[in-house]
């Protein structure tokens, strides 16, 4: 049986999973999942990377938004506007806050993040094992301008990274991007046994700093990676030099890297990654690739469907499999 490790974010992650799943219904699919983007609101813990691949593939999601429940109502939301407690900004929804306060619950009483998470996949049954990176307390946090802290060179400050993509709509330049408690987190229970285990390791189309580069901020995670001795192939979240959704090119442009297929790539580097895939809008980008020491195919990349997704996946795994022979 084929074991294939992918590092996931929210969207993108868990829409290429659910095309995965489909392409090798008969692989044990390892999802790390990104818990930077991890917030406490209204006393709640919310993981929205974990739920997003959650309810995704176990057939909760609301499909248009890409993240939330489907039929979601906001009673709870509305009652706590009433009261004046805020943030109104993220959109917690009342069957949402139901994951959330079973996940608090769980925590309160003692019980590490990866053990919940196997506990909310119970019900949701998503078909692949869902671990988060690590069970310890890791924050994005974005630098950027502070209008009201003028010093010599104008004040910054650091906000969490949801006030800066969900609130600011990152509207506003990212200096830096700090994965806070990265550098002291461990990696959760069976992450590095899983990679060590695996055939093949996958990054699907997630953002390359926010989601898979704070999984590989995790100590001992790339290290893994790199000495497990399988294909690592990675697909490109930009397409035509944008990113398909979202502002990733906000964080890019902080950790200096350019917004396009070949750059994010390089980023990565070869020492990590084996193959890369692009879209074929950028087939002209393939050499430079391939001249950086990564195997590189131009094919279709937009998940627009779960079966062009699942050509996506079988198209990582084929290159896998070049790259190994
Ligand atoms: P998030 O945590 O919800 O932001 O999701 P991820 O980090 O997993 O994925 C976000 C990335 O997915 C963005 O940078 C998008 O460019 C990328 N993305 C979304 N839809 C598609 C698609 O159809 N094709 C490709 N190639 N990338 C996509
Ligand atoms: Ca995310």
């Amino acid at each position: 049986m084929q074991r294939i490790v992918v590092l996931a974010g929210g969207i993108g992650g868990a829409r290429f999973l659910r095309g995965l799943r489909s392409a090798a219904p008969d692989a044990e699919i390892t999802v790390v999942g990104n818990t930077g983007d991890d917030i406490h609101l209204f006393g709640l813990k919310v993981c929205p990377d974990l739920d997003t691949v959650m309810y995704t593939l176990g057939g909760g999601i609301h499909e248009g938004q890409g993240w939330g429940r489907a039929g979601e109502t906001f009673t709870v939301k509305e009652e706590l506007a009433a009261y004046g407690v805020g943030p109104e900004w993220f959109g917690l929804g009342d069957r949402d806050f139901a994951t959330h306060i079973v996940r608090t619950q769980m925590i309160a009483a003692g019980y590490p993040l990866s053990a919940v998470t196997e506990a909310l996949c119970a019900r949701w049954q998503p078909g692949v094992r869902l671990l988060p990176m690590t069970d310890d307390r890791v924050e994005t946090h974005v630098l950027i301008d502070d209008p009201e802290a003028q010093g010599e060179e104008g004040g910054r400050k650091a906000v969490h990274f949801q006030e800066y993509w969900v609130r600011l709509r990152a509207s506003v330049d990212a200096h830096a991007v700090v994965p806070v408690g990265a550098e002291a987190a461990k990696p959760a229970p069976g992450v590095l046994e899983a990679v060590a285990a695996s055939d093949v390791v996958l990054f699907p189309p997630s953002n390359p700093v926010v989601s898979v580069g704070t999984i590989l901020a995790v100590p001992g995670i790339r290290e893994a990676i790199a000495d497990a001795g399988v294909p690592v192939v990675g697909l490109s979240p930009i397409v035509g030099d944008a990113p398909v959704r979202g502002m990733a090119d906000k964080v890019l442009s902080a950790v200096g890297v350019e917004t396009t297929a070949a750059a994010v790539a390089a980023h990565y580097g070869s020492g990590l990654l084996d193959g890369w895939l692009v879209d074929t809008v950028d087939a002209d980008t393939v050499g430079a690739v391939e001249d950086a020491g990564i195997r590189c195919r131009a094919v279709p990349l937009m998940m627009s469907d779960e079966q062009a997704t699942a050509e996506m996946a079988r198209e990582a795994l084929r290159l896998a499999e070049e790259v190994r022979a």
